[in-house]
């Protein structure tokens, strides 16, 4: 009878799982900005064991370096084109590199990466039957025909342009991960981020807060790019982190936008970091890249009703926390 049977023999692959209680969680492209901050979030639960799978294209083992050697942490050089065999109940899928200039400097891996990388990760999920978060985007929407986005609209994305490959390249992961979902009852969540910003970004990776708040510190102009008056909307980095756990955690697969609704032209965002850190400083108008949105700000009505979740640091309060940072790795003190 089925009481004397013995009790089923745990699969040794997965054996940690029938013996404890911990959450075993795979970060891929855990070495970069948001990764890394998500990694802090995450090993602060004892019950967490985190795996970060990054190739270090953008990231750096710096950002981990407080967790190297910790026991319940483990970091795998790997690039996510190539499949993965792991053991884990979830995975947060981030590695893609976010900024311009890095997605656009060799646009076809971008695309793999985004293609492949997804794929792999999807297929990783199916095997072990974890839970898959991907961090899309914004530029899903494009430059947008509607305004603020909500996640019913469709995006007006140029197919062929120079950010083809990062835009369709998550446009195209989305819907991976809605097949192996409805094809394979693969448990999915898509989160859709607007510009997030924080500690440890790259500090010359082009984006725009890290390019002002740096010019701001080393005194050199602050480079507007025209018109100035496109608009985004900034996210502080423990926000979106909480989001993303949130949404994890939750039980709708999305896509939710996460984002800080509270929107700036580059040229406020220019008067605000000027007036914050550098009072002296100029702002200077110079050329835009093609393609650049004009406008972007997030409706988060699902994230509210869904998540129960809302940003919390405004911009005013996020610059100087980032400024700190940057002033140390930049090696410029503050003025007494
Ligand atoms: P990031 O560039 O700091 O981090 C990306 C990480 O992925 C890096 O550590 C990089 O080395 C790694 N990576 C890149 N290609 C890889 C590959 N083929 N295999 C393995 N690792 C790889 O960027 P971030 O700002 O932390 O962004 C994280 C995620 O969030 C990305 O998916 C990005 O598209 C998304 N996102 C970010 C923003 C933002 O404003 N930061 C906005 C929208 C979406
Ligand atoms: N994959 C992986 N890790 C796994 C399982 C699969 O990286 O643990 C990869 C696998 O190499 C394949 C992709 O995920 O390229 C999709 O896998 P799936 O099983 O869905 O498709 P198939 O292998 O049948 O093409
Ligand atoms: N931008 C700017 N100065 C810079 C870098 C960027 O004015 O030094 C502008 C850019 O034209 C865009 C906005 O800032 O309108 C956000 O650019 P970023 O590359 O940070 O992010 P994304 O375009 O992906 O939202």
């Amino acid at each position: 009878n089925a009481a004397s049977k013995p009790p089923p023999s745990p699969s040794p692959l997965r054996n940690s799982k029938f013996f404890q209680s911990n959450m075993r969680i795979l970060i891929t492209g855990g070495a970069g900005f948001i990764g890394s901050h998500l990694v802090d979030r995450l090993m602060e639960n004892e019950k967490n064991e985190v795996i970060v799978a990054d190739n270090y294209f953008t990231g750096s083992k710096d950002n981990l370096k407080k967790w190297i050697g910790h026991p319940r942490f483990e970091l795998i050089r790997h690039d996510v084109t190539e499949p993965l065999l792991v053991e884990v109940d979830q995975i947060y899928h981030l590695a893609c590199p976010a900024s311009p200039i890095f997605y656009k400097y060799n646009p076809v891996k971008t695309i793999k990466t985004n293609v492949i990388g997804t794929l792999n990760m999807l297929g990783l999920a199916k095997r072990v039957g974890a839970r898959i978060l991907l961090t899309s985007t914004s530029e899903v929407y494009g430059d947008p025909l509607v305004h603020p986005q909500d996640e019913s609209y469709w995006g007006n994305v140029n197919p062929i342009g120079v950010r083809s490959c990062y835009d369709e390249g998550k446009r195209v992961a989305e819907t991976l991960m809605f097949d192996y979902h409805r094809q394979h009852g693969i448990e999915i969540r898509i989160a859709r981020i607007f510009n997030t910003y924080g500690p440890r970004m790259n500090i010359d990776d082009g984006r725009v807060v890290s390019n002002f708040i740096a010019q701001a510190i080393r005194g050199e102009p602050l480079t507007v790019q025209a018109p100035g008056t496109q608009t985004r909307s900034f996210c502080y980095v423990s926000d979106m982190v909480d989001g993303l756990i949130r949404l994890m955690g939750g039980e709708h697969t999305g896509p939710i936008n996460i984002g800080n609704p509270g929107e700036f032209t580059m040229v406020e965002l220019a008067e605000t970091v000027k007036e914050l850190i550098n009072p002296e400083v100029e702002i200077a108008m110079v050329e835009n890249t093609p393609d650049d949105p004009r406008q972007r700000k997030p409706i988060i009505t699902k994230a509210k009703e869904l998540l129960g979740w809302e940003p919390t640091v405004k911009l005013r309060d996020g610059l100087p926390l980032m400024e700190d940072d940057f002033r140390t790795r930049l090696g410029v003190p503050r003025k007494k």
